[in-house]
């Protein structure tokens, strides 16, 4: 073992462990179920077609929703001839880096029921 310093100073555990065994940083997920909740509710938001909670897509940088009855935004095209064509798109919402990281921090926990569930 090589006790001299190569110049390199650490932190924290977290950081000396992140470098040399390679684990991932530590993610501070709250207890308080309650506030889990609400810091997923405020996350989230709501579809804005139905109204309804929207869902995270695990893993992405997108909320969309799965509500089975939303139909998403009506987006009408009108044709010269007088005809016109109704269709939908469901409701997407792009979030930044740092919101994934929010969003898998805040919603790992659901992910491994989940895996659990099969
Ligand atoms: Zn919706």
């Amino acid at each position: 073992m090589n006790n001299k310093s190569n110049g390199k100073i650490y932190y924290s555990f977290d950081e000396l462990g992140q470098e040399l065994f390679g684990l991932k940083p530590f993610k501070k997920v709250t207890n308080d179920k309650q506030k889990l909740a609400s810091q997923q509710e405020k996350f989230l938001g709501i579809c804005p077609y139905c109204k309804q909670p929207a869902s995270y897509v695990y893993g992405t940088n997108i909320i969309t929703c799965k509500n089975e009855n939303c139909k998403g935004k009506k987006i009408v095209r009108k044709f010269d001839d007088g005809t016109f064509t109704e269709e939908y798109r469901p409701f997407i919402k792009m979030i930044s880096d740092k919101g994934l990281e929010i969003g898998t921090t805040i919603f790992s926990e659901e992910k491994e029921n989940e895996k659990r569930k099969g």
